[in-house]
């Protein structure tokens, strides 16, 4: 087995992490709070919140059947454990990183902030993963390769012993952004995890979970990497009101609204492959259409001004005539596809 603790950058292995006035205090029944200059006057929110947010990692762990130890939550969403995991991992101007392309944005961005170089990958035509491509990318100084699955913008999942081949054979760490997983039928690469420890899994709440809004991520790693995270963080990186909605709402069975997309998303693609102008509808994975058009410009500009907003992805490499389309309430579908309709090009 590999030791990720040999990836992690020599600074940040030595990092000594700031100690906050709520990490010194070791329990006891206090009442008086004198300890971390907090305003005295009870608002709901004078208090600095847990900054490991242990309650949440106790619910986590429950939901996903994992230590609390392998546990990061990020309070800027999982674009937080992507900016870690560079920063974690890569010394900036010196390592690389190795991705699939076409794929999340945010990658090469965050790259591009830690000043680490992004070797781009083609996926194939049929937007299949290209194992060996993936790993002659890669050099010495290759210490990350990101794989989205499933993917965006093209809405397929890979399957998981390509993901197990890459963690084998590939001398560093294989991130696993799994933000759209609960719509997939290929399982979670959660489970590979203590037996693979060169693999971290990025999960969201942005999507299945219906809460974009609160800006909650997940980061699970072995123990020893997960520590890193928390090490790397913000001491305080997600407010009190998010951890307690999050526990909250972590209860709740997101089951049924997942059935309801998977099943709406099954029927637009049907819909939407029988449109003149639709040339090609891709298979989903998750909670959105990638749909090549004969003319996506068009087509783009007259949803807009038929109040419909999708992402158009046709000037993205790989992407060419195509616009991402997010599957709505049955409602919304119904008014996409009757609108598409309504324009679509007449039949000779
Ligand atoms: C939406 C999305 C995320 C989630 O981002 P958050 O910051 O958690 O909202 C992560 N990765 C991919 C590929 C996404 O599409």
């Amino acid at each position: 087995m590999k030791d990720p603790l040999k990836y992690i950058r020599p600074n940040i292995k030595a990092l000594a992490p700031y100690s906050t006035a709520r990490d010194e205090f070791k329990g006891g029944d206090i009442s008086v709070w004198l300890d971390a200059n907090e305003s005295p006057y009870d608002n709901g929110i004078n208090r600095y919140p847990d900054p490991h947010q242990r309650e949440l990692k106790r619910l986590i762990a429950r939901l996903k059947g994992v230590e609390e130890s392998m546990i990061f939550i990020g309070g800027a969403g999982s674009d937080e454990a992507i900016d870690l995991t560079y920063r974690i991992f890569c010394t900036p101007g010196l390592h690389n990183a190795v991705a699939i392309a076409p794929s999340y944005g945010v990658y090469e961005v965050a790259a591009a902030i830690n000043d680490v170089e992004l070797r781009k990958v083609a996926l194939r035509a049929d937007y299949s993963l290209d194992v060996e491509a993936m790993l002659a990318a890669a050099d010495s100084n290759t210490r990350l390769m990101w794989i989205c699955s499933p993917n965006n913008p093209t809405g397929n999942a890979f399957p998981r012993e390509q993901i197990v081949e890459l963690a084998d054979r590939f001398d560093g760490i294989v991130a696993v952004d799994e933000a759209y997983i609960d719509f997939s039928e290929r399982g979670s690469m959660l489970g590979i995890v203590s037996d693979h420890p060169n693999v971290v899994v990025l999960q969201t709440f942005s999507k299945a979970w219906g809460m974009a809004s609160l800006r909650a991520g997940m980061a699970f790693a072995v123990p020893q990497v997960a520590r890193v995270y928390g090490m790397v963080k913000y001491p305080y990186n997600m407010n009190g009101p998010t951890q307690q909605r999050l526990a909250r709402e972590i209860e709740r069975d997101i089951a049924p609204q997942v059935a309801e997309i998977i099943a709406e998303r099954d029927i637009l693609a049907d819909r939407l492959s029988q449109l003149e102008t639709v040339k090609k509808v891709y298979r989903s994975d998750a909670n959105f259409l990638l749909v090549k058009f004969d003319d996506p410009d068009t087509v783009y500009d007259m949803l807009v001004a038929n109040g419909i907003i999708v992402r158009n992805r046709s000037r993205v490499a790989g992407c060419e005539g195509t616009l991402r389309i997010t599957v709505g309430t049955p409602d919304e579908n119904r008014r996409l596809l009757q609108t598409l309709a309504r324009h679509d090009a007449p039949t000779c």
